[in-house]
């Protein structure tokens, strides 16, 4: 299997300039000797982007995320930032659809969908999280859900378009909780991530499309969920804010 295996640590709202200097200096000592084939992604808040870029620039292997961008290209909507500005400080990914997004800034398909081609339209990289909250996995219908975020997000792209996503899924209630999805649960879901791209983009494109499995995964439970065949990586939160815990799950990819 030729797909890349991607360990992305997402910071969330964690971390000033010096802590997060830090902190990827720290991770550059650890991990920068990474088998063939994985890729390790940062994702450190906006402040951090900058500096972060020269800091990992001459390691291979090692790529930029941002943590979300505005949809527009530029313009008056203070407070924001787009995905023009990110690429021109060394952004490689940007997240979308993160569940602490959805939640708390209500973001819906229909914005995502916007955000998807402010980051394509500036050649980066989308990393699109999926996942159900709990009272949808106790009733069952998370496939539902999930289907309908990638089909809401993402399949409007067209193949050359789609071959710039990497899919997270990420179960709402495995996120900080310390309750980490089975095995099992992450298989099943990636292998039916799979069959829907399949549906639409074809064979080809399921087999080759990276995803990731995020949710409280940490040292102790990555290599299980990485040895799953429809798991390429994980997007680590708490985990990966600790420089020989996030080195841990790296290995384990
Ligand atoms: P967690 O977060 O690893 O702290 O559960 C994962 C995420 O939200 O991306």
């Amino acid at each position: 299997m030729s797909r890349t295996k991607i360990v992305a640590g997402n910071w969330k709202m964690n971390q000033n300039l010096f802590e997060g200097k830090q902190l990827v200096t720290d991770i550059l000592k650890r991990s920068s000797n990474l088998s063939e084939n994985v890729k390790v992604v940062i994702a450190p808040p906006f402040t951090q982007l900058e500096l972060a870029a020269s800091q990992i620039k001459d390691t291979e292997g090692f790529y930029l995320a941002a943590q979300n961008c505005h949809q527009e290209k530029a313009g008056a909507y203070t407070g924001e930032v787009s995905a023009y500005m990110l690429k021109s400080v060394g952004v490689d990914y940007v997240i979308l659809g993160h569940s602490e997004r959805r939640q708390y800034f209500g973001e819906d398909e229909t914005l995502l969908a916007k955000k998807v081609n402010a980051v394509l339209d500036a050649e980066m990289k989308v990393i699109f999280c999926v996942g159900e909250p709990l009272e949808i996995r106790d009733a069952n219908t998370q496939n539902e859900l999930v289907k309908k975020q990638i089909l809401g997000g993402l399949f409007h792209l067209d193949a050359t378009q789609f071959e710039k996503i990497v899919i997270a899924y990420e179960p709402v209630w495995a996120i900080g909780t310390g309750r980490t999805a089975t095995a099992e649960q992450a298989q099943d879901m990636h292998a039916f991530i799979r069959s829907v791209i399949e549906e639409k983009y074809g064979n080809d494109m399921a087999a080759n499309t990276t995803i990731l499995y995020g949710g409280s995964c940490n040292p102790a439970n990555a290599a299980t969920l990485f040895a799953c065949p429809d798991v390429d990586g994980g997007l680590i939160g708490g985990a990966s804010l600790k420089a020989d815990d996030f080195d841990a799950i790296i290995k384990a990819a």
